[in-house]
């Protein structure tokens, strides 16, 4: 393995993170390995890119580490969280500029607590399949280089299951979490250096805590708008996986909704609904929030600081609302304005009352086809109506409106088939989801689970 690695943040304050090298695995078996993207890094890998990617042969130039962070878990704090089965080999930079490489499933950490820092073949997988499907949506998000077969078996609940390590890279790892760590130990030499490595890596323009907070909170309103515009429900909004670059992280008990339910949650931890489809937004604002909080020991002035956070944090609304607005605008082919509102309103209004399917219907819009889906609704004709007279760009709704989904139960079944040593299904569905406005040619792809296929629950499963 060739990169140009550039660590900067081992290069920060000691006490933000551990030294701690990928502890090697058994018997590292490559599943599969993203090329485009490595040449997008300039990382050049040859045939013996598992070893690499289990952690079992460090490349020269790394410097692996484990970052310290905190977060709010469901809103109870939690003072020391931290890379607890993640290795941080370091950052390269390629064509497209900086990237944090690091491994997950790589082995105990000093901030493993009592979990054996490893994964196994369903999160691994969940997550490439899942972050790659985003980025060819066009969300922004962490991607993912590589996964590896470890060779070892894996207790978790379920019983034995096969060990893997996955390959994520990030433009950075910096979590609301991270910020807090520090806040909380009132160590500002070490917030200082943190948010400058943040408006480095994120927002070069920023100049102050203050112009950061804006930013993120800008980003992070436009990212959980776009969540919604796919119908993704992230699952686990912990401070800890929320990240100040506006970036999706952290791919657990996520979910795309199939029937379209405005407060639907999937996650079996999160039974309270507090990370439901339509709580995003609240909860979203709620952790910037929090980076609010954990940025105040910066201003020289605090309570004029707290006045001023306020304001940003409150913004996130507008912001949000706005980009919610246009997003879905273009999502039935028009422009941000009120009769587009309304339009939007009482589309989602028919789908929630039918139960319609959110991918299919938004998609049907694109084919012509929509009243074979909300066509029963006593609204449907009039909101028709009403719809062509606004005059929608129809022949621009396919590039918009996604055909294909990982959707919950093919996530399930690709799950169930590798640990049963049977990749194709996983391959396929990788292959469908990286071009997901095209006509998608297998069906079983495409359609909206049977009865017997609906996935109710989905699971943490570290
Ligand atoms: P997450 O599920 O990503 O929100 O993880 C929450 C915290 O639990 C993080 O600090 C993780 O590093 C830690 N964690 C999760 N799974 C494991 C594991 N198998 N071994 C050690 N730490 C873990
Ligand atoms: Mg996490």
């Amino acid at each position: 393995m060739l990169a140009n690695w550039d660590n900067s943040y081992a290069a920060l304050p000691p006490q933000m993170f551990t030294r701690q090298s990928p502890v090697a695995v058994a018997a590292p078996q490559g599943l599969i390995l993203n090329s485009e993207h490595a040449d997008e890094l300039g990382i050049i890998f040859d045939d013996d890119w598992p070893a690499f990617m289990a952690g079992n042969q460090i490349s020269q130039g790394a410097d692996p580490i484990a970052q310290a962070y905190a977060g709010h878990q469901f809103g109870h704090w939690n003072p020391q969280l931290g890379d607890g089965r993640a290795v941080l080999l370091g950052e390269v930079f390629g064509p497209q500029g900086r990237f944090d490489i690091q491994l997950k499933g790589a082995g105990r950490t000093a901030w493993s607590r009592n979990g054996d820092g490893r994964a196994w073949y369903g999160p691994v997988l969940r997550e490439y399949l899942i972050s790659e499907a985003m980025h060819a949506l066009g969300i922004p998000t962490t991607r993912a280089l590589a996964a590896v077969a470890t060779g070892e078996t894996i207790l978790r609940e379920q019983g034995p299951l096969p060990g893997a390590v996955i390959c994520r890279t990030a433009s950075s790892h910096i979590r609301v979490g991270t910020f807090q760590y520090f806040a909380a130990r009132d160590d500002t030499l070490a917030l200082e250096a943190l948010l400058h490595q943040a408006i480095a890596r994120h927002y070069r323009e920023a100049q102050t805590a203050e112009q950061f907070l804006s930013a993120a909170v800008a980003e992070q309103a436009r990212l959980i708008a776009q969540w919604m515009g796919v119908g993704f429900i992230h699952g686990v909004m912990n401070t800890d996986n929320s990240h100040v670059g506006g970036i999706t992280i952290d791919y657990g008990p996520c979910a795309f909704m199939d029937d379209f339910v405005p407060m639907k949650t999937f996650s079996s931890i999160d039974r309270q609904g507090r990370y439901a489809y339509g709580n995003q937004p609240n909860l979203a604002a709620w952790n910037m929030a929090q980076l609010a909080t954990a940025l105040l020991p910066l201003t020289e002035d605090r309570d004029a600081g707290i006045t001023c956070f306020t304001e940003i944090v409150q913004g996130f609304g507008d912001i949000f609302d706005s980009e919610y607005a246009a997003v879905f605008a273009r999502k039935i082919g028009l422009t941000p304005n009120q009769e587009t509102d309304a339009l939007i309103d009482g589309l989602l209004k028919m789908m929630a009352n039918i139960g319609a399917d959110f991918t299919l219907c938004f998609r049907a819009l694109a084919t012509g086809k929509i009243h074979t889906h909300l066509g029963t609704h006593p609204d449907f004709a009039n909101w028709h109506a009403n719809w062509q007279a606004a005059g929608p760009a129809q022949g621009e709704l396919e590039q918009v409106n996604p055909s294909i989904i990982p959707r919950n139960h093919l996530v399930e079944a690709m799950i169930a088939e590798a640990v049963a040593g049977d990749m194709q299904l996983f391959h396929a569905l990788h292959r469908a989801l990286k071009t997901p406005f095209l006509r998608c040619d297998t069906p079983r792809f495409i359609a909206a689970p049977s009865p017997q296929e609906i996935v109710k629950q989905t699971f943490c499963g570290t």
